[in-house]
C-alpha cells in the first residue's frame, strides 16, 4: 500500500459490528468480563481502548512499525519512551532539540539520574565521539526546530547498531507522510501529533511506533504503568486528521516553496533555513531520506525590534506557539518556543532574537505572500 492509500485504509477502518465507516468513539473505562480474567481483549481503558487501539494501529502502519502507542501529548510520549531507560544511563541528544525535550532532560529526568548530552547530530562523527560507557540511546530530531538542521538517519543508525544503542527519532516536523525513520534503521519513532498529524489546532497528543515485538511489549508495560494515555475522543480526532495528512502536506509544501522564493528576494531577510534550498547544508541528506521538505522555515530579520514589527503587522499568520496546522502560524523562537533555553545557549545554536519561524498552512499562497510583504515593508 502506498503512503496516500495508507492514510485512508491503514490500521483498523470502520466498525465490524455495525458497518460504520468511521471507527466509533468508545467512551468507556471498563469492560464486562465473561468470567474473572476472561475478557474480549479489553479490560480497562488505561491498558487498552478500542478507539485508541485503532489509532495505534494506524501509526504503526504509517511508520512501518511493529506496534503503535498513543499518549496524552508529545511530551508524554517522549517521557514514556525515556522510561525505557534506567538511572545512570546516558542519552545523546540533538543539540537544537525541541525546548520541551530539553527541559524534560535537563530539569526533570536529571533528578532520576538519567544522564544526557547535546551534540550537533548533523555530524555523525560527533555522535560517535560522544558515546560513553553508559550510553544507551541516541535521540534525534530531524529536521530540527527552528533551524531545520538535518541528520543522516542511516549513518546514525549504523553507529547505534555498532554500539548497541537504541535509536529514537522525533519525526514531528517531517511526518510519516514524508519520512519513515524505522526504514532507515531507527528503533523508535515518535511524534507530537498535536502538530501535522492532528493538523487542525484542536488536539494535544503524542504517537510512537516501535520496530520490534520486544520494544512493543516494553513500551506497553510503561504506557500502562505510567498511564499517560490518550482519551478516545482525541484518538478519534487524530484518525480524522490522518485521513487528510497527505493532502495537507502536499498543499503546505507547495505554499512553502512559493514563500521561500519570495523571502529569497527580500532585502530585509538575511538567512533562510529551509531544507528544500539547495544551499541548505542538509539538502542532499533530506532528498535521500525524505520525500518532501515540509512546511517549516525560519528566517532572520536582524533584530528583535524588526521581528516584533513583522509579527505585529501580519494578518493571516497567527502569532502562536505550535506548528503544523491548516492555518499559518508565525513565532519568534527566542521569546516563545525556545524561551526555556538560556539566551547564551540560544546564541550558540544560532537562535537569534531576530529569527522568525513560520509554519505554513493551506491558505492561498498569494495571500500569505502579500501579508508577509506588507509586514516586512
Ligand atoms: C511540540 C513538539 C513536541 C512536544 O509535543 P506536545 O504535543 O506539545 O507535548 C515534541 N517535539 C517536537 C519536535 C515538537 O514540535
Amino acid at each position: 500500500m502506498r503512503a496516500k492509500t495508507k492514510m485512508i485504509h491503514g490500521g483498523i477502518t470502520g466498525d465490524e459490528q455495525t458497518g460504520a465507516v468511521s471507527v466509533p468513539i468508545y467512551q468507556v473505562s471498563t469492560y464486562k468480563q465473561e468470567s474473572a480474567g476472561n475478557h474480549g481483549g479489553y479490560e480497562y481503558s488505561r491498558t487498552g481502548n478500542p478507539t485508541r487501539h485503532a489509532l495505534e494501529t494506524v501509526i504503526a502502519d504509517l511508520e512501518n512499525g511493529e506496534a503503535g502507542f498513543a499518549f496524552g501529548s508529545g511530551m508524554a510520549a517522549i517521557t514514556s519512551v525515556m522510561m525505557l531507560l534506567h538511572a545512570d544511563d546516558h542519552v545523546i541528544m540533538t543539540d537544537d532539540v525541541y525546548g520541551g525535550s530539553y527541559r524534560l532532560m535537563t530539569s526533570v529526568l536529571n533528578r532520576f539520574k538519567l544522564d544526557h548530552n547535546y551534540v550537533d547530530t548533523s555530524y555523525p562523527e560527533k555522535v560517535e565521539a560522544s558515546i560513553q560507557e553508559n550510553t544507551k540511546a541516541i535521540f534525534i530530531e530531524t529536521p530540527t526546530n527552528p533551524l531545520l538542521k538535518v541528520t543522516d538517519l542511516s549513518k546514525i543508525a549504523q553507529i547505534a547498531k555498532e554500539h548497541e544503542l537504541l535509536l529514537i527519532v522525533d519525526n514531528t516536523f517531517a511526518t510519516p507522510y514524508w519520512q519513515q525513520p524505522l526504514d532507515h534503521g531507527a528503533d523508535i519513532v515518535l511524534h507530537s501529533a498535536t502538530k501535522y498529524i492532528g493538523g487542525h489546532s484542536d488536539v494535544v497528543s503524542g504517537l510512537v511506533a516501535v520496530n520490534s515485538a520486544k520494544l512493543a511489549e516494553d513500551l506497553h508495560f510503561i504506557q500502562n504503568s505510567v498511564g499517560a494515555v490518550l482519551g478516545p475522543q482525541d484518538s478519534w480526532l487524530l484518525m480524522r486528521g490522518i485521513k487528510t495528512l497527505a493532502l495537507r502536506m502536499e498543499a503546505i509544501e507547495a505554499n512553502t516553496k512559493k514563500i521561500v522564493e519570495f523571502l529569497q528576494n527580500h532585502d530585509l531577510v538575511s538567512n533562510i533555513y529551509y531544507p528544500g534550498l539547495t544551499s541548505h547544508p542538509g539538502h542532499d541528506i533530506a532528498v535521500n531520506q525524505a520525500t518532501g521538505f515540509g512546511g517549516m522555515l525560519s528566517f532572520d530579520v536582524g533584530s528583535a525590534e524588526r521581528a516584533d514589527k513583522v509579527l505585529g503587522n501580519v494578518e493571516y499568520f497567527t502569532l502562536a506557539e505550535s506548528l503544523g496546522a491548516v492555518e499559518s502560524l508565525i513565532s519568534v523562537p527566542a521569546k516563545m518556543t525556545h524561551a526555556s533555553i538560556p539566551r547564551e545557549r540560544r546564541q550558540e545554536l544560532g537562535i537569534t532574537d531576530g529569527l522568525i519561524r513560520l509554519s505554513v498552512g493551506i491558505e492561498d499562497a498569494d495571500d500569505l505572500i502579500e501579508d508577509l510583504q506588507k509586514a516586512l515593508d
